[in-house]
């Protein structure tokens, strides 16, 4: 491919993908920002930088999420490296994360566990946010660790804590002020599995059984065992979830049970607290 000038590279990618995302990855080929871009739109865009941003721009044609292709993605004012082993950290999860830290224990030390971590964006951001908070971080995805480790280097962050788990089967024993996770709670055969971004997640941090809410069971029915007297549990959940996981949690002795609303108004995430966990009652 030849060389061509930066603003109409940028100009014939506007016609095929959203404008924004078509600047997003051409900003990610050149390393330059948009201001740049903008300001140098007479420089010439090398050959090979020509092609890849082509290739890049015909896989965002056909759907792949612009994260997977840049290889990251902002969250809570952070940037986490991303792949297609892990699940595109969402706004809506920027919410279960400050319902968290209203949550989490103010002064004293605390930990925290969260279930399936993927890029780790949930645990880092806590731990960021937190200089007396330490959180356990399990995945039943290998691939995932790794991902979640990576940011973990990337930020500098400690006190945070990756191990490999299914739910909570490497915990025995260990004890929490909080229980948080965004798990798998889409219903098998939801057509949005179809459509945008998920079809390109990995289907194992997405799928959760006919309802949906396998995952949410099997977490609301193990917290008790890993909660402190007092301690919170928090999920986020699907859109029309709030009711069943409230009744889930009061069904096994969680006091103080509430949801809050996204910023699109829906209850996405819902909360507990456990004031006798489970072998105290
Ligand atoms: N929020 C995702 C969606 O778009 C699902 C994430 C999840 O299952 N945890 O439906």
């Amino acid at each position: 491919m030849s060389e061509v000038r930066l603003g109409t590279a940028l100009r014939e990618a506007q016609r095929q993908i959203e404008p924004l995302d078509a600047r997003v990855l051409l900003c990610h080929v050149t390393g330059r920002s948009a201001a740049y871009l903008i300001a140098h739109s007479e420089v010439a865009l090398g050959a090979a930088q020509h092609a890849k941003y082509a290739g890049l721009v015909r896989r965002r044609a056909a759907g792949e999420p612009v994260a997977y292709l840049t290889g990251e993605r902002e969250f809570y004012g952070r940037t986490f490296n991303v792949t297609p082993s892990v699940l595109i950290p969402r706004p809506e999860t920027e919410l279960l994360v400050e319902l968290a830290l209203e949550h989490v224990p103010r002064d004293a030390p605390a930990r925290v566990l969260e279930l399936g971590t993927g890029s780790g964006c949930v645990a880092l951001t806590i731990v960021s946010e937190r200089s007396h908070v330490e959180v356990v971080a399990c995945d039943q995805s290998l691939a995932a660790l790794q991902v979640a480790a990576s940011n973990a280097r990337t930020l500098g962050a400690e006190r945070v804590r990756f191990i490999h788990s299914d739910w909570f089967a490497s915990l025995d024993g260990e004890r929490f002020a909080m229980v948080i996770s965004n798990p798998p709670y889409v219903a098998d055969l939801d057509p949005h599995l179809l459509e945008g971004a998920l079809r390109f997640e990995p289907q194992s941090a997405l799928v959760a059984g006919v309802d949906g809410l396998d995952c949410i069971r099997a977490i609301v029915a193990g917290a008790g065992d890993h909660l402190v007297p007092g301690g919170w549990l928090m999920l986020e959940h699907g859109h029309d979830q709030a009711a069943a996981v409230g009744l889930l949690m009061e069904a096994h002795g969680y006091d103080e049970v509430f949801s809050a609303p996204d910023l699109a108004g829906i209850a996405r995430v819902s909360g507990g607290r456990l004031t006798m966990p489970a072998g105290d009652r």
